[in-house]
C-alpha cells in the first residue's frame, strides 16, 4: 500500500522500488510533529543510492523498537513489538541498576522473554538485577553451564521465581507481539569457547528484520551461514563488541545489512571495536550507530518503514589502548603468580584445568596480588581457589 503511494508520489525507479525490499530507514533526531498520515515522504530519489526517507512520525507511533542500552562494555537490548517485550542480555555488574532504572522509566512492567546470550559477566550481571525487579514470563538460556558466581546467581533467581527457561535450539520460532523469532545459532551448544555458544536471534517485523549474534566469533558465524540459516536483515547488531574475531566477511556476505548497532564501553581494555570491524562495516556501506559515542540508540519500525533515534555516527575510530587504568603489568608464563582470563575477568592459578581452555587471546599472565587483582574487578576462579 505504501510502496503504491511512493511510486506514484514521486515516480521513483523500478529500481528504487525494489530496494523497498529491504526496509528504507530514516534517522529522526528530534520530536517531529505528528503527520497526518503515516505514508512516509520521499525527499530525495538518488538513482542509484539508497532511497532516503524523511522522519515519519513519532516513537510512540511505531509498533516496535529495538533499542541498545548503553552499558559501557557488555550488551544489553530491548526489543518492543506490539507492546510485548523481550530483553537480550542486560550488562555488566556496574550497568544493573541503570538496565533496570531504564525498564521502569519506559513503563516495562513485565517482560515476554528474557534472553541471555551466553553466560559472560557482561551480558548476564544486569539480568540478575531484572529478573529481582521486573516480572519475567519465560526466558531463554544456552544451554550449557560454566562456573562463575554469576552463572550460579542468575540460576538462583530464576529458580527463585519460578520463570520457565527453555533452551533453544537452531530453527525455533517464538513469537513477540507480531514479530517473528527465530533462533539462527548456535548451530550446537557444543563449542569451546562460550561466545560460540552466544544464542543468535533473528527478529522479523514486517518487512524489517534485525539480527542479533551476541559474542559469537568466527567459528559459530560460518556454522550459520553454512547452515543456511535465514540471516539476510535490515539491522546487524556487531557481534562481539565490533572484535575482529566476529564479523567476518562471509557473515556480512550473507546477513548484508544496511545499519549496524554497536555496544562497546569508551576506552574499553580490549580495544573494542578493532579497525577490521570498522574496516568491514565501512566497505559494506552499513550505517553505524554506536554507545560509546552516542549513548542510547533505538531503532523503530512500522513493519514497512524504520526510523532512528539519531543519525548515523560518522565517527569510525577503533578502539585504542587508552584505558582509564594501566594495564596490569605482565610477566612471562614461567615466573607467573596468576593467569588471567581478560575476558571474563577471572584469575586462576596457572595449574587450574581451565587454563588450557583458556582462548589465547584473552589469556595473561602476571605476578600482582591477589588484592590488586579484585581492585582491578577480577574474581577469583571457583574451581582452583586462588
Ligand atoms: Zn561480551
Ligand atoms: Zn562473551
Amino acid at each position: 500500500m505504501v510502496k503504491d503511494v511512493l511510486r506514484r508520489a514521486v515516480g521513483v525507479s523500478f529500481a528504487a522500488i525494489l530496494l523497498l525490499n529491504s526496509v528504507a530507514c530514516t534517522s529522526y533526531s528530534e520530536p517531529v510533529e505528528p503527520v497526518p498520515t503515516s505514508i512516509p515522504l520521499v525527499t530525495e530519489t538518488p538513482e542509484d543510492g539508497p532511497l532516503v526517507l524523511s522522519a515519519v512520525g513519532e516513537p510512540s507511533e511505531a509498533d516496535f523498537s529495538l533499542t541498545m542500552l548503553d552499558v559501557g562494555q557488555g550488551l544489553s537490548i530491548l526489543v518492543q513489538a506490539d507492546g510485548e517485550y523481550l530483553l537480550y542480555d542486560g550488562g555488566a555488574r556496574g550497568a544493573s541498576s541503570y538496565v533496570v532504572a531504564y525498564l521502569q522509566q519506559h513503563d516495562v512492567t513485565e517482560l515476554a522473554w528474557l534472553v541471555a546470550s551466553h553466560y559472560d559477566e557482561d551480558h548476564i550481571s544486569g539480568l540478575v538485577g531484572v529478573l529481582h525487579t521486573t516480572p519475567v514470563e519465560q526466558a531463554l538460556m544456552p544451554d550449557y553451564t560454566t562456573d562463575t558466581q554469576i552463572y550460579q546467581s542468575l540460576q538462583n533467581v530464576l529458580g527463585e521465581k519460578s520463570v520457565p527457561v527453555f533452551y533453544p535450539e537452531q530453527g525455533d520460532v517464538f513469537s513477540l507481539g507480531n514479530a517473528e523469532i527465530q533462533i539462527v545459532g548456535p548451530k550446537n551448544y557444543d563449542y569451546a569457547s562460550d561466545n560460540n555458544n552466544s544464542i543468535c536471534l533473528r527478529i522479523e517485523y514486517g518487512d524489517f528484520r534485525c539480527l542479533l549474534t551476541g559474542d559469537a566469533e568466527q567459528e559459530a558465524e560460518q556454522d550459520m551461514v553454512a547452515s543456511r540459516q535465514d540471516l539476510p536483515c535490515d539491522l546487524y547488531v556487531v557481534g562481539h563488541h565490533g572484535s575482529s574475531s566476529s564479523t567476518t566477511e562471509e557473515l556480512l556476505e550473507v546477513a548484508s545489512p544496511r545499519y549496524a548497532f554497536l555496544s562497546v564501553g569508551a576506552s574499553n581494555s580490549y580495544e573494542h571495536p578493532t579497525e577490521q570491524t570498522m574496516t568491514a562495516l565501512q566497505q559494506h556501506g552499513i550505517a553505524l550507530y554506536r554507545t560509546d559515542k552516542q549513548g542510547e540508540i533505538t531503532v523503530y519500525s512500522d513493519g514497512e518503514t524504520c526510523w532512528f533515534s539519531t543519525s548515523p555516527c560518522e565517527d569510525w575510530t577503533p578502539g585504542s589502548q587508552t584505558a582509564p587504568n594501566t594495564p596490569l603489568a605482565t610477566v612471562p608464563p614461567q615466573s607467573a603468580r596468576y593467569v588471567l582470563n581478560t575476558h571474563t575477568m577471572k584469575f586462576h592459578y596457572p595449574e587450574c584445568p581451565s587454563v588450557d581452555q583458556m582462548s589465547e587471546k584473552n589469556k595473561a599472565f602476571t605476578d600482582a596480588s591477589r588484592e590488586e587483582l579484585v581492585t582491578r574487578g577480577y574474581t577469583a576462579c571457583g574451581q582452583c581457589k586462588p
